[in-house]
């Protein structure tokens, strides 16, 4: 069996992608989350690109142990050095840096001839190798590249001490068997290859980035690259979770073995969800909702029969627990931490209590307690937490549209209260909170969903709020009252503003 590494980016070409900021407290949720999946590279962000993306990578590297963690920097000098100034204190480093190599890229964006290119692809691999030995270099835009200029590239790269090399279909633009036979390609005709780890990078844009990371794979990369849930540019990058499941279903076809615990997807696909704010869908392969349901009676029938007949994967190994338990209010602590462990949350005992007081209270309003109602808690404990707390709310309506908020606030142990006329009872509220809030945001994105069955189901509300040019900033709330489930995510977008 093979090696696979498996090098995740949803930090990086994850986050870029959304336009959002996520703070360090969130990227390192999400880091310690990877590592206890078991992903061998964490992608941590790009440094040069902000301070802000230079201070969350310097903590990631600080704080996240157990796997690689990379930074991403174009090929050039300053960038290189501010790559390795965050991951300076990284237990394992890797700098990510790469030049653009398809004609139209090197043409049109860098103004470069291939020489030039050559040039700063070795040279920024050997500029990096100043500071640490792995180096990984991304030969961007790869597939549309003529293979012998790709040829000439890599072997540079590698003449300069290239760890890794990356051969990313960048636009997505690659079917199944032609990206197999450009690695292939790659595999016979690089010189010094067999030296290195060859990586491999897809985008979604025709719905094959899976497909074509396996080939990929089957052509003999031993590093894949992606995210959780697929998030990413354009339509997203390859899906982590689907890669590793289609190796999981048949690993004799691949060869290859990773050191991924599958039990940890689920509850890495739900972090990932609840703190980016992009919703997984309900058909989606692996971690969708219905993912495993069985909905035809003819199908029904037969997993009834025999699992197999309409079930490739159990469901408990991607972490999702066969048997739903029902909690009610008698359910103990006890109770409430062992279910919330199947579900994929560690708390402690600190945490537990307020987790508990929160169950209490909306098993005393809806009686039966179902798993989405414990991921919303938990969604909102994680997200909560922050100097600003929602005392009081109340809204009336008068007429067809209008409606007039009144809001009770704690800011800083201050308690504020202020009331406002709005377009309907959300936009009121929300008017009322920059009343009281002072935070002048502009909202960019409201939804809101119920993430239970029934009438006294949970609303589940997410806001993104534009803080400044470029800070994108998400909010979650969670009530079995949609308004206030609102109030509690716009309040907690204003509250991670610093
Ligand atoms: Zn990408």
């Amino acid at each position: 069996m093979r090696r696979l590494y498996i090098f995740d980016t949803t930090l990086r070409d994850g986050e870029q992608s959304l336009g959002i900021t996520l703070n360090v407290k969130e990227k390192l949720e999400i880091g310690r989350q990877l590592v206890k999946l078991g992903v061998d590279v964490i992608e941590a962000g790009f440094p040069a690109s902000s301070p802000g993306d230079l201070e969350s990578v310097r903590t990631i590297a600080r704080e996240v142990k157990g796997a690689i963690i990379c930074g991403l920097s174009r090929a050039v000098p300053p960038d290189i050095d501010c790559c390795a100034e965050a991951l300076r204190e990284a237990e394992q480093p890797r700098i990510h840096t790469g030049i653009a190599v398809s004609p139209v890229h090197m043409e049109k964006k860098l103004q470069m001839t291939p020489e030039q290119v050559v040039e700063a692809a070795a040279g920024a691999v050997k500029h990096a190798k100043k500071y640490m030995s792995d180096v990984e270099f991304y030969a961007e835009d790869a597939f549309r590249s003529d293979p012998r200029f790709l040829v000439r590239v890599l072997e540079a790269v590698i003449a300069a001490g290239a760890t890794v090399v990356n051969i990313p279909d960048t636009v997505g633009y690659a079917t199944p068997w032609e990206y197999g036979e450009l690695i292939d390609y790659v595999m016979n005709h690089v010189k010094g290859i067999e030296n290195v780890v060859v990586s491999i990078h897809c985008h979604n844009d025709l719905g094959m980035a899976t497909a074509n990371s396996l080939t990929g794979i089957k052509a003999g990369a031993s590093q894949i690259e992606g995210t959780i849930n697929g998030i990413g540019e354009r339509a997203g990058n390859t899906s982590l979770e689907e890669v590793i499941m289609a190796i999981y279903t048949q690993q004799a076809r691949y060869g290859v073995e990773t050191r991924i615990n599958t039990r940890e997807i689920a509850a890495t696909s739900r972090l990932v969800s609840r703190v980016t704010g992009v919703p997984v869908p309900k058909h989606k392969a692996i971690v969708g909702a219905n993912a495993f349901m069985h909905a035809s009676g003819i199908h029904q029938d037969g997993v009834l029969k025999e699992k197999t007949t309409y079930e490739i994967i159990d469901p408990e190994v991607v972490g999702i627990p066969r048997n739903s338990i029902v909690l009610t209010a008698r359910s103990g602590r006890h109770a409430l931490k062992h279910r919330l462990e199947e579900l994929g949350y560690r708390v402690s005992q600190d945490e537990l209590e307020n987790v508990y007081q929160k169950f209490l209270r909306l098993a005393d309003s809806k009686r039966e307690v179902f798993d989405d109602d414990l991921h919303a808690i938990m969604g909102h404990a994680i997200a909560n937490g922050n100097g600003i707390i929602l005392e009081n709310l109340s809204v009336s309506s008068s007429g067809a549209t209008a409606a007039t908020a009144t809001v009770t606030l704690e800011i800083e142990q201050q308690t504020v209260t202020d009331a406002a006329v709005g377009n309907g009872p959300v936009d009121a509220v929300f008017k009322t909170i920059d009343r009281l809030v002072k935070k002048p945001v502009k909202l960019e994105e409201y939804t809101l969903r119920s993430v239970s069955q029934g009438s006294e189901a949970l609303g589940d509300a997410t806001v993104k709020v534009r803080w400044n040019e470029n800070s994108l900033i998400v909010g979650r709330g969670i009530s079995t009252d949609v308004i206030e489930a609102s109030a509690k995510a716009y309040i907690n977008a204003l509250s991670k503003i610093k």
